[in-house]
């Protein structure tokens, strides 16, 4: 069991996850989803914050 993480994507949506490996993988798969982007795992650590 992780920390709970969550980040804030510019567009306003929250992601959340148990663990940074979670967070990364929520934001990854919104950005795609949402943005058509790829987030490298560094870009979306470098967002995550505690929740
Ligand atoms: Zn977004």
């Amino acid at each position: 069991m992780g920390d709970a993480k969550v980040i804030q994507c510019p567009c306003g949506f929250t992601l959340r996850g148990a663990g940074d490996a979670e967070v990364v993988a929520a934001a990854q798969a919104h950005a795609r989803a949402i943005h058509d982007q790829e987030l490298s795992s560094d870009q979306a650590l470098s967002m995550a914050r505690p929740a």
